[in-house]
């Protein structure tokens, strides 16, 4: 049996932060992943720029069974000490759009980031080794693995959520969970693209590829960004967010004109414009294909302006600024970016993710039941309780 210090299982984010936080403090860090290749969900965020961090990251941005939980860790590390991290390596990055901040380059830049941060502390990666089982003995972790057994005083589990299966995930963290006596608060993918009822699939399928500015609103939040439609359905930031507070058999409602008021809009033009036909007034702020698809979608009629009187395009207003689907499902987890619900953080120390009743033992990452909205909260989720585990572990 080989013995260290510390073992942590996952490669990801928050296992690679946590590794290096504790290599630091001259810990001796074995670090194991069954992928083959490190960093595999990095390199493909953000569209393969890594959205790293969100300058405006609070804990209202988490969505958590005790939304304060996230609030120590948070403010221990924040988005400021990862961004001085950054500017550290002289990864060169840009602030795309609400505080998210992407590399100009690649997502490389983060992995190499945190892979040199590994070596100057002396963290041994372990990468393509199955974990078979853990055990508790003798106040150590036993770690049996593809590569030999191996003991530690401390255990950080960093294994992720369940999206993206293809990309290694799996419920592995929840099963230690459940070993050590810790409940797992129900999961659902988040940060999803919706799928649609065959009737609204029709007209929407021919909409795939473009994409409209919208407020998406469920269950009393809303989101202002833009959905995108797909050849399966609905997609984009604000049906991303959504998704993440929506319950199946819900709608969602869409504001598609969300900066300005549309029907004041159509009065103005129909003052103007009285011949010019409705899709050329609507077709002013939307494309033309859209138009076309939207107009008997929402069974409207095409007319001059000028034969509607003020209720008929109240009508036609409302359509476009208080459209309401019941969306069919979400596309799983196959293709969402995060997993609601995950470890009860009220079994874990807030201030280093250590298990309240199981010393040596910590959940970090994704695998907690903290979710952060799109927009570079989840990585820095993984920063900050990667770095409060990585103080004690
Ligand atoms: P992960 O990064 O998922 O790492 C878990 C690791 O554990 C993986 O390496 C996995 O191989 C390993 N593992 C799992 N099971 C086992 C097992 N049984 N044995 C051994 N190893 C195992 N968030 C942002 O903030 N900004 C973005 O731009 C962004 N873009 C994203 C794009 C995509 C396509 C996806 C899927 C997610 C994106 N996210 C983004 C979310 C973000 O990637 C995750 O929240 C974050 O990676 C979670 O970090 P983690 O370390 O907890 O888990």
């Amino acid at each position: 049996m080989t013995k260290t210090e510390v073992i942590v299982i996952g490669a990801g984010a928050a296992g690679l932060f946590c590794a290096t936080e504790a290599g630091k403090r001259g810990r001796k860090v074995i670090v194991f992943d069954h992928a083959k290749r490190l960093g595999g969900k990095i390199l493909m965020s953000g569209g393969g720029r890594c959205n790293f961090t969100n300058t405006y990251t609070s804990h209202e941005n988490f969505l958590s069974q005790n939304p304060h939980f996230c609030k120590s860790a948070l403010s221990q590390y924040t988005q400021w000490d990862f961004i001085s991290l950054v500017n550290e390596y002289g990864i060169k990055h840009h602030e795309k759009t609400l505080g998210q901040l992407f590399c100009d380059d690649s997502a490389k830049d983060i992995v190499d980031l945190l892979l040199a941060e590994c070596k100057k502390a002396n963290v041994d990666i372990k990468n393509r080794t199955e974990i078979i089982g853990i055990e508790y003995v003798d106040n150590r972790y036993v770690v049996n693995t593809s590569q030999g057994v191996f003991s530690s005083e401390s255990l950080v589990i960093a294994t992720g959520g369940l999206s993206m299966p293809k990309l290694g995930a799996t419920p592995f963290g929840y099963r230690v969970a459940e070993q050590f006596g810790l409940p797992i608060i129900p999961t659902k993918a988040a940060l999803v693209p919706f799928t649609l009822q065959e009737h609204d699939k029709a007209v929407i399928g021919e909409l795939s590829g473009i994409s409209v500015d919208a407020n998406a609103s469920c269950n009393n939040t809303n989101f202002n960004e833009s959905i995108l439609f797909t050849h399966r359905g609905l997609s984009g930031p604000a049906v991303l967010q959504i998704s993440s507070f929506w319950d199946p058999g819900q709608e969602v409602e869409f504001d598609l004109f969300p900066n300005a008021d549309l029907l004041q809009d159509l009065l103005e033009q129909q003052q103007s414009n009285p011949e010019i036909q409705l899709s050329t007034a609507l077709g002013k702020h939307y494309s033309k294909r859209f138009v076309q698809a939207a107009i008997p979608y929402f069974e409207l009629d095409n007319k001059p302006l000028k034969q509607y009187n003020a209720k008929q395009l109240q009508s036609a207003a409302d359509a476009f600024t208080q459209w309401r689907i019941k969306p069919n499902g979400t596309e799983g987890y196959r293709t969402a970016e995060v997993t609601l619900g995950g470890v009860d953080t009220d079994y874990v120390s807030s201030k280093n993710m250590q298990v309240k009743d199981q010393e040596g033992l910590f959940f970090i990452g994704e695998v907690l039941d903290v979710t952060g909205w799109l927009g570079g909260y989840n990585f820095q989720w993984a920063w900050s309780s990667g770095w409060a585990a990585g103080q004690v572990a």
